[in-house]
């Protein structure tokens, strides 16, 4: 437990002085109240589950035999679950500091993205098939892309990760991967909750969730789509949505294919 609080605490401080260099394009005072909302939201998100871990302690603490087996098997589950959150939104917080301060290096390389979908999806399908969601791929045999493998990967990841997320039980989730004149179009589909559209303009900002209460049932923080629209701006593309609540949401999003518009900074 206090490695894992010193990873957090290591985590927030590199988050902090890495955000203090941020290239701002908006007045200063703007800048300084965004950050303060963005480390009091990343605070209270890393809040919680140190919170459930901390109580977990209390409780393995105070159980004693016969009912301590059972229950400690419960309450581990628990916290490795608390925990796991904590690292992924501890390196979602490290993704967003270290591109705020052109700390990470984009590599522009000419590569066939369709391996990289059928292993998105592989990864996927345990997620979507404890869900009986049905999730399916439309894609040319090769699809030649240029950017950064890497991180066009991570993009198709989080998208996916939302559809199934936000897909109740028994629904679908589809991905069409397509040419699109000189560059690339992916298409993400589900027949999920959908989202409103008063919040459509939001739902790109950092640590904007919906359905603040329902979202952390499902176990989102609010920070995947703001690292997806980085990675699709870094590539000089676009990203947008159409959704109808309770219906479904279709994220299109569209890549350019020539190598001298990616956005590398230094
Ligand atoms: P989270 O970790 O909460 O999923 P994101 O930044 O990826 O964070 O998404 C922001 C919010 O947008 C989500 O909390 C959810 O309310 C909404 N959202 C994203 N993708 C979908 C989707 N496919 N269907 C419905 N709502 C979605």
């Amino acid at each position: 437990v206090f490695a894992v609080l010193g990873f957090v605490f290591i985590g927030v401080a590199l988050f902090i002085s890495s955000n203090m260099s941020k290239k701002a394009m908006v007045p200063i005072s703007q800048a300084f109240t965004r950050q303060q909302e963005f480390t009091a939201d990343a605070s209270h998100e890393l809040r919680t589950p140190l919170s459930v871990l901390l109580s977990s302690i209390d409780a393995m603490e105070m159980t004693i035999e016969p009912q301590r087996e059972a229950f400690l098997d419960r309450i581990l589950a628990n916290m490795r679950q608390e925990v796991k959150r904590m690292n992924h939104l501890v390196s979602d917080l490290l993704t967003l500091a270290r591109s705020d301060s052109n700390a990470i290096e984009l590599r522009a390389e000419q590569f066939d993205f369709r391996p990289l979908a059928d292993k998105a999806i592989e990864s996927v399908g345990a997620l979507a098939a404890s869900k009986q969601i049905i999730l399916t791929l439309n894609a040319p045999e090769t699809l030649k892309s240029i950017g950064d493998p890497h991180r066009l990967s991570q993009l198709l990841y989080i998208l996916l990760d939302n559809a199934i997320k936000y897909t109740p039980n028994g629904g679908k989730v589809h991905l069409r991967l397509e040419k699109d004149g000189q560059g690339m179009r992916m298409n993400v589909e589900d027949t999920g909750i959908g989202i409103k559209k008063e919040d459509i303009p939001y739902i790109f900002e950092r640590f904007y969730r919906a359905d603040k209460s329902r979202t952390r049932q499902i176990g989102g923080h609010g920070l995947g789509l703001s690292i997806a629209k980085w990675i699709v701006e870094t590539h000089s593309g676009s990203i947008k949505v159409d959704s109808e609540l309770g219906k479904g949401s279709r994220f299109i999003i569209q890549i350019p294919q020539d190598s001298s518009s990616i956005n590398l900074e230094e």
